[in-house]
């Protein structure tokens, strides 16, 4: 059985659907996009074919570990090619994610290698199938903001865990607000990159779980900015992030208001930044409260983009030589493993790319107790990122700590609420509301 059944003229589109095609066409990392109708029952099986026009994959189901969350309506795989070698683990390289909706649509991805196919549902059951060369994107070199000094000097750096009262075993719940521009959005359905987000959300927790760190991501509010104009002229990232450290009076006043309102630890707003080279930018690796603020490019998302910018925000910065120097934690860096003949390169999240070549990033963080294919993903000397997750989450966690020291452990069915500003423009007014269309009961602040 095929998932992809037939392919559907550009011509049969809607002007809204269009318009959601010519705006991917706008990311350079973008290879092509074509209509196509699926069969939604191949999700019944554990395994199927999918021809994707460049290539005919199988792909198999896999089970997901024990420690991760059930996700419901998701059907978790790899992908397999006709000339993998036998008994290769490819670990996240081969990555498959697919969502069944509710209206019969699929939506999901599918990764080879750096290349990542995206199945996006349109209007009445065509969908966009999406080819983008993530080995264009993340040239994450100058994703700092504050460069040159770290948020306190660190004393000299002991070869033990930092703090002797932190238990790294306490599952520790970072809460994040994510404000959105209008191109965020892109002329498409909130729904559909609220999801996305969501699915970037899960994928950094999938992260933290690969390196056995006791801490999640957890999404606390959205916050409608979409009368903030972003740039086109390649510095969106910059300016945006710029505008958001202008902190509660600026520009951006309103992500900050949901931050407060929904005591959420880390602040970011998504954008669409289509003329930028970069794909997101931290404030600062090792954030205070007050700087713990990120941006990041909607395009991106399928190269852990808002995994990466977090880790910077806990401290943990790219591999030596891409990283902050003097650093903030000399064992906190990313790990490359080159390409050599016969011997296909990977890196970990924070690490940056390696062009000419290609290091495909992967969905776990550098490690000496963490293996792929083989070779351990870090050294405890240089490059074990997961140690600064494990050392700062508790201190992170606590920049908004939940009231009356309610545990840190919330439902994990907690949903994330809506800000947007009141209708009456001149004042900072805004509604928080538990659903974006805020037809329900809001309630009004500032
Ligand atoms: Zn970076």
């Amino acid at each position: 059985m095929n998932l992809v059944r037939a392919a559907v003229a550009e011509n049969r589109l809607n002007d809204r659907d269009r318009a959601i095609v010519r705006e991917q066409y706008k990311e350079q990392s973008i290879d092509w996009v074509h209509l196509v109708r699926i069969d939604p029952k191949a999700l019944d099986l554990d395994e199927f074919q999918i021809d994707l026009y460049d290539r005919r994959i199988t792909v198999k189901k896999r089970d997901r570990p024990p420690s991760l969350d059930s996700i419901p309506n998701l059907w978790s795989g790899r992908a397999i090619q006709a000339s993998d070698p036998l008994g290769w683990d490819p670990g996240t390289l081969r990555d498959v994610r697919l969502y069944r909706q509710d209206d019969g649509g699929v939506r999901g991805s599918i990764y080879i290698d750096d290349i990542v196919y995206a199945l996006r549902p349109l209007s009445d059951g065509v969908h966009a199938l999406i080819r983008q060369d993530l080995s264009r994107l993340h040239s994450d070199q100058d994703d700092v903001r504050i460069r040159p000094v770290p948020v306190k000097p660190r004393k000299a750096i002991s070869p033990e865990p930092s703090s002797s009262t932190q238990n790294p075993a306490q599952m520790e719940m970072i809460r994040i607000a994510v404000g959105y521009t209008a191109a965020a959005v892109g002329g498409g359905p909130l729904e559909a990159m609220f999801v996305e987000i969501e699915d970037a959300i899960k994928k950094a927790n999938e992260s933290f779980a690969a390196n056995n760190i006791a801490m999640r991501l957890e999404l606390a509010a959205w916050a409608d900015s979409a009368g903030y104009i972003e740039r086109s002229d390649g510095a969106a990232i910059a300016t945006t992030l710029a505008a958001l450290a202008e902190g509660p009076d600026g520009a951006l006043w309103l992500p900050h208001a949901a931050r407060d309102g929904e005591r959420a630890d880390l602040l970011a707003m998504i954008v669409g930044a289509q003329g930028d080279t970069i794909c997101g930018q931290a404030n600062q690796v090792g954030s205070s409260k007050e700087t713990a603020l990120f941006v990041f490019k909607r395009g991106c998302l399928f190269s852990h983009t808002l995994t990466h910018e977090v880790g910077h925000l806990l401290g943990a910065d790219h591999q030596p030589g891409s990283a902050l120097d003097p650093p903030v934690f000399v064992y906190g860096h990313g790990f490359q493993r080159l390409p050599e003949p016969g011997i296909a390169g990977w890196s970990t999240l924070m690490a940056t790319d390696c062009p000419p070549q290609r290091c495909p990033r992967q969905n776990f963080w550098s490690s000496p107790l963490r293996e792929h294919e083989g070779e351990t993903a870090g050294t405890a000397a240089a490059h074990d990122n997961a140690r600064v997750l494990s050392e700062n989450k508790a201190r992170v966690a606590a920049f908004h700590p939940p009231p009356d020291g309610a545990s840190r452990k919330r439902d994990t069915n907690s949903l994330p609420r809506y800000a947007r500003a009141s209708a009456n423009s001149n004042s900072r007014a805004f509604i928080i509301a538990s659903n974006p269309s805020m037809s329900a009961m809001g309630r009004h602040a500032r």
